[in-house]
């Protein structure tokens, strides 16, 4: 096991106690130490050098607190930086002033837990914000993508789309619309296709969706395990789409809680909500400070 990060900088301060301001070199010393705690905790080397930059300069010559060591000092001025990376220590929450049925698009590639977090997302709504929420499926790719969601609908207790096969991506988003507005719907959820693998084809797919459905959300599902590959699907996504923001799933399973920096670096979008596992109860909104305490240990 590894030391932690708060730890590790301790030590590259602890010859330096009772100096008055923090040096550069001994600054560079220390974001030695925290570019190996980045790279450890999955965080996209772009991403890395980018936060040692504006660490560092923030760093230097700063006078050090009575109270603290420099090592302390240090932690806490890394701690705030991821915070601030985070886009600060705020929850932030879905954006649901339109004109209903207010539409959140669901993307991502497939097995990342897009129709889980739809289906999270809606049983949220539903219970916490007392929404008549409805949700679709336009997943026409993955077999048995629609029955899921419906199963899960149930399970929550939100209607789901009736599903009539052979129809593509558009034209159930078209169905959904109208049926949401015959229904006095608050909330529809369009849970889209995912493939194994960014396409174009993918992304014309979802540009009509969205034609269609004026989204007010278009919410990135990513797998936070994944590491490089989600910070280059966030890439590919976010070129092509006007994403809102990005649910994280399977951060019961990420000790390392990298991907949420990268995954806000990249997309410049907040990250709304961090799945916490396979029950539909296991959906946080997300909090940049629990993940700074991840990060530095
Ligand atoms: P989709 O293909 O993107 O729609 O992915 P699914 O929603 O079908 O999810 C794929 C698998 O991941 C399912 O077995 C889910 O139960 C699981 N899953 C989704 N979100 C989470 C999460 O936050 N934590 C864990 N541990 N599993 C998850």
């Amino acid at each position: 096991m590894f030391d932690s990060l708060s730890d590790r900088l301790g030590g590259v301060f602890d010859k330096l106690r009772g100096r008055g301001a923090l040096k550069e070199q001994d600054v560079r010393d220390a974001m030695r130490e925290v570019r190996i705690a980045l790279l450890e905790a999955d965080v996209a080397l772009p991403v890395v050098r980018r936060f040692i930059d504006q660490v560092t300069e923030k760093a230097i010559g700063q006078s050090v607190l009575r109270s603290v060591t420099p090592g302390q000092q240090v932690v806490k001025i890394v701690n705030d930086a991821i915070i601030e990376m985070l886009g600060g220590d705020v929850t932030p929450e879905l954006d649901l002033n339109a004109a209903p049925p207010v539409v959140i698009m669901m993307v991502g590639l497939q097995g990342s837990g897009k129709t889980t977090s739809t289906a999270k997302i809606a049983k949220l709504l539903k219970e916490k914000q007392g929404k008549k929420a409805m949700m679709a499926s336009l997943d026409v790719n993955r077999p048995a993508a629609q029955e899921q969601l419906k199963v899960l609908g149930e399970q929550v207790g939100v209607a789901t789309l009736p599903i009539i096969p052979g129809q593509q991506p558009t034209e159930i988003a078209t169905r959904a619309m109208q049926a949401a507005k015959l229904q006095a719907v608050d909330v529809l959820l369009l849970d889209t296709a995912g493939r194994l693998h960014v396409d174009q084809q993918l992304m014309d797919e979802m540009k009509a969706v969205a034609e269609i459905s004026n989204p007010r959300e278009t919410l990135l599902v990513v797998d936070s395990l994944t590491g490089q590959d989600a910070v280059n699907v966030a890439q590919s996504f976010s070129g092509q789409v006007d994403l809102t923001g990005v649910v994280l799933t399977r951060m019961d399973g990420d000790a390392r809680g990298g991907a949420a920096l990268s995954m806000r670096a990249v997309t410049g979008k907040p990250i709304k909500f961090a799945g916490t596992g396979e029950k539909m109860e296991a959906l946080e909104v997300f909090h940049p400070s629990r993940v700074a305490n991840r990060i530095l240990g």
